[in-house]
C-alpha cells in the first residue's frame, strides 16, 4: 500500500547549526509529518512546515490522557552513510503502547514513508559525526472534541526531530524515591503513555533537594525491587564481572531498545548478564561491602550513562568508579556498532 502524501515547502532555508553546541530538545526541525486517523481509517498522510497546533478545546488528550511517544535516533557515519537504528523495534513498541491505550496500531508502511520523507528534506540535520545524532520524536493522541470518557475515534500521528548533542553534560546521581510509584502490575509502566511522565514529576523536587539529577524507581507493591530511572533502564555490574538488570516479566518496566542492545552487546563480549529481580536492599548492600562495583543507565537519548551515587532513604552511597568501567566498554561498543565496525543484526541499522 502506498501512502499518498501532500507536502508543503518551509518559507525559509535551513539555518546554520553550531554542531559543538547544540542543547538537548530545543532546535525543531522546519518540517514536520502529520497523519490522520479518522472514519476508522488511516485517510490522510502529509509533510508540512514546523508550526504551532490548532486544537479543540475539549481535545481528548488533553483531558483523558490517550497520548504517547516514541523516541530514536538517526545517525550519519562519517563515510556518509545515513541510518535510523533500531526503527522496527521502536514502531513495534509504538503499536504495542497504542494496544494498551486502545488506540488504532499504526501501518509500519505508513511509519516508514513519513519518517523517511522527513529525514530526506531534513537532510541538514544529518550531523558531521556520531557525537550528535538526530533526535526523532514520534508522537500519537486521541483528538475526539468530545466531553465524555470513551475511545477516541479520531487521532493525530506526528513526527518531528530535533538535532541533538549530549543529553547528560554532567555526572548523575540518583535518588531512590520510596513514597510514590511510576507503575503497579497491570498499569502502564511497560508503554511509553505521556501519562507515566507526568506522575513521575512529583519526584524532581525532591531529587534535586539530594544533589540527585534522576529518580530511581521501586516497584509499587514492596518498594522492594528496582525498576528503572523515570526514562533510562538501570544495570549493575559486580565485582566478579556480571552484569544485572531488572527483568521485565512484572510488566512494570519499560522494555528499552537500548537496554536490548547493551545486552547483547555485553553477550557478545563474553560477559555474564541476567536479567532478574534484584531489592534495594542487594544494591545497598552491595555498594556498602564493595561487591557491587558499578550501575548506569541506558536509554536512547542518553545511551549508557554511568550513575556516579544513589541516595536512599536519608544517606548517600557513592559508586567509586574503578577503570576502566564496563559501563564506558558498553558505550563504545555501542558506538562502534553505530559506526559500522561491528554488526550484531544487519536489520538494526535502517539506512535512508
Ligand atoms: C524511553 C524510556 C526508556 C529507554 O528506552 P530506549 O528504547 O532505550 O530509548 C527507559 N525507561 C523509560 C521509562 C522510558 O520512557
Amino acid at each position: 500500500m502506498s501512502w499518498l502524501i501532500s507536502y508543503e515547502a518551509p518559507a525559509t532555508p535551513p539555518p546554520a547549526l553550531d554542531w559543538e553546541r547544540l542543547p538537548f530538545g530545543r532546535i525543531f526541525s522546519q518540517h514536520i509529518a502529520l497523519a490522520y486517523f479518522q472514519n476508522g481509517k488511516w485517510d490522510e498522510a502529509r509533510l508540512q512546515p514546523f508550526q504551532d497546533f490548532r486544537l479543540h478545546p475539549a481535545t481528548h488528550a488533553l483531558h483523558y490522557g490517550q497520548a504517547l511517544f516514541e523516541g530514536m535516533k538517526a545517525y550519519q557515519r562519517p563515510d556518509g552513510t545515513r541510518f535510523v537504528f533500531r526503527l522496527e523495534d521502536h514502531a513495534r513498541r509504538l503499536n504495542l503502547s497504542a494496544a494498551r491505550l486502545s488506540m488504532p496500531p499504526i501501518p509500519l508502511d505508513l511509519f516508514e514513508t513519513l519518517l523517511r520523507e522527513l529525514l530526506l528534506k531534513e537532510s541538514y540535520l544529518f550531523p558531521p559525526t556520531l557525537k550528535q545524532a538526530i533526535y526523532i520524536r514520534p508522537f500519537y493522541f486521541a483528538t475526539d472534541p468530545y466531553v465524555g470518557v470513551r475511545t477516541s475515534e479520531s487521532y493525530l500521528f506526528a513526527i518531528f526531530l530535533s538535532p541533538v548533542g549530549p543529553y547528560y553534560t554532567q555526572p548523575v546521581a540518583a535518588y531512590v524515591e520510596t513514597e510514590y510509584s511510576r507503575a503497579a502490575p497491570g498499569g502502564t509502566g511497560n508503554v511509553k503513555m505521556a501519562g507515566n511522565y507526568a506522575t513521575a514529576l512529583i519526584s524532581n523536587a525532591r531529587a534535586q533537594a539530594a544533589d540527585c539529577q534522576v529518580t530511581l524507581w521501586l516497584d509499587a507493591c514492596e518498594k522492594r525491587w528496582v525498576e528503572e530511572f523515570s526514562t533510562m533502564n538501570v544495570f549493575f555490574v559486580w565485582k566478579d564481572g556480571r552484569v544485572t538488570t531488572p527483568s521485565l516479566e512484572r510488566g512494570t518496566i519499560l522494555a528499552g531498545v537500548t537496554r536490548d542492545t547493551i545486552l547483547a552487546l555485553l553477550q557478545a563480549a563474553g560477559h555474564p548478564t541476567e536479567a532478574r529481580d534484584i531489592s534495594i536492599q542487594e544494591v545497598i548492600e552491595g555498594i556498602t561491602s564493595g561487591t557491587l562495583v558499578e550501575v548506569f543507565g541506558t536509554g536512547t537519548a542518553a545511551t549508557v550513562i554511568p550513575i556516579t551515587a544513589l541516595h536512599y532513604q536519608g544517606k548517600r552511597y557513592e559508586l567509586s568508579a574503578a577503570q576502566p568501567t564496563i559501563a564506558e566498554k558498553a558505550r563504545a561498543a555501542y558506538y562502534s556498532l553505530l559506526a559500522g565496525e561491528t554488526t550484531l543484526q544487519p536489520d538494526w541499522i535502517w539506512k535512508i
